[in-house]
C-alpha cells in the first residue's frame, strides 16, 4: 500500500508546482502589460505638451526644433550680412566681424605657396565683402567675370583730393585705376617674362587677385614727375607725403605700407591707394593698421 500512497503524494506535489509556475507566469505577464501601458501614457503626454499633433511623433519633434535652436537663424543672418550694403551699428558690425573671422579662419587651413597665394585655390563665383567692404588680396581673389569698371564714387573723391593737393602745390594724377581681368592677365604675364614669377608676385597681382579689378584702387603720381611713378621714392617726395597724410579725408588709404608685406602680401607701394569712403578710410588711417588687420583677416 505504500506505493499508491506515495504516487498520490507525488502527483499532488507536481500539481502544486505547476500551479505556482502558472501563477508566476501570469503575474509576470500582467506586470509587463501594466508597465507598457504606463510608459505609452507618458509618451502621449510629452507629445501633447509639444504640440497638438499627437499622432505623428516624428513630425512633432521636427515642429519643435526651430523655436528652440535659434542660433542657426542668427548664424545665417550674419553670413548674409557681409554681402549686404545695409548699414549696421558698431556692435552688429563687430559681431559680424567675429563670426566672419572664425568662418574664414576655418577656410584658411589651406597651404600658402612661397608668394603668399593659397595652393590650389580657384577663383570664386562671388567677390568677398566683409562688413560691406570689398576685400581683394592673395587669399581673397575675385571672380573672373567681376568687371565693375572704375568706381564713379572713387573718381569723384580722387578729383576732390587732386583739387586740394593742387592748392597745396602738387599736381596729382591717377595713372592706373580699373584693370579688367584680361588686362591683368596680359600685364602679369609680361612681368613674369621679364622678372620671373617670384619677383613678379612681389609687385604685381596674378589675374583675379588684383585690387585694380575692383575699380577702387588708384595708382597715383605727380604730373611731370613720371620718374617717381611706381617707385618708393614717391613716398619720400612732398607730394607723396601729402597724400599719405591727407588721403583718408577723401576716402583713400595707402594700401600697402612699409613693413607690412607679410600682412598685405605686397611690398611697400607708395603710389597705390584704395578707396574705402571717408568714414572707413579715416578709421583705418587713425588706427594705423592695414586693411587686413582692420578687417581681422591678417
Ligand atoms: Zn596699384
Amino acid at each position: 500500500m505504500k506505493y499508491p500512497s506515495s504516487t498520490k503524494k507525488s502527483k499532488k506535489t507536481l500539481m502544486s508546482v505547476v500551479t505556482i509556475i502558472i501563477l508566476v507566469v501570469v503575474i509576470a505577464v500582467v506586470l509587463f502589460f501594466l508597465n507598457n501601458v504606463s510608459s505609452k501614457e507618458e509618451e502621449t503626454q510629452v507629445n501633447e505638451n509639444g504640440s497638438n499633433n499627437v499622432g505623428e511623433q516624428g513630425k512633432v519633434v521636427n515642429d519643435r526644433i526651430p523655436s528652440e535652436v535659434t542660433p542657426i537663424d542668427i548664424d545665417k543672418d550674419l553670413d548674409d550680412q557681409p554681402n549686404s550694403q545695409t548699414p549696421v551699428d558698431n556692435k552688429d558690425k563687430d559681431d559680424a566681424k567675429d563670426n566672419n573671422n572664425s568662418e574664414q579662419k576655418e577656410n584658411r587651413v589651406e597651404k600658402e605657396d612661397d608668394n603668399g597665394y593659397i595652393v590650389g585655390l580657384s577663383l570664386p563665383l562671388e567677390p568677398t565683402y566683409i562688413d560691406g567692404i570689398l576685400i581683394t588680396n592673395k587669399k581673397y581673389p575675385l571672380p573672373k567675370s567681376f568687371s565693375p569698371g572704375e568706381s564713379v564714387e572713387a573718381r569723384v573723391a580722387f578729383e576732390d583730393m587732386a583739387t586740394a593737393a593742387s592748392e597745396a602745390g602738387f599736381e596729382l594724377t591717377a595713372f592706373s585705376t580699373y584693370r579688367s581681368f584680361e588686362y591683368q592677365t596680359t600685364l602679369y604675364s609680361r612681368y613674369v617674362e621679364r622678372d620671373g614669377k617670384d619677383n613678379a608676385d612681389r609687385y604685381s597681382a596674378r589675374p583675379g587677385y588684383s585690387e585694380h579689378q575692383t575699380g577702387l584702387a588708384f595708382d597715383i603720381g605727380e604730373v611731370n614727375r613720371e620718374d617717381l611713378w611706381l617707385t618708393s621714392e614717391f613716398g619720400e617726395s612732398e607730394a607723396g607725403k601729402w597724400l599719405v597724410e591727407n588721403a583718408h579725408e577723401y576716402g583713400f588709404i595707402l594700401r600697402y605700407p612699409k613693413g607690412k608685406e607679410l600682412i598685405t602680401g605686397y611690398m611697400y607701394e607708395s603710389w597705390h591707394f584704395r578707396y574705402l569712403g571717408i568714414p572707413v578710410a579715416t578709421e583705418v588711417y587713425e588706427s594705423g593698421v592695414t586693411l587686413e588687420e582692420y578687417l581681422g583677416i591678417n
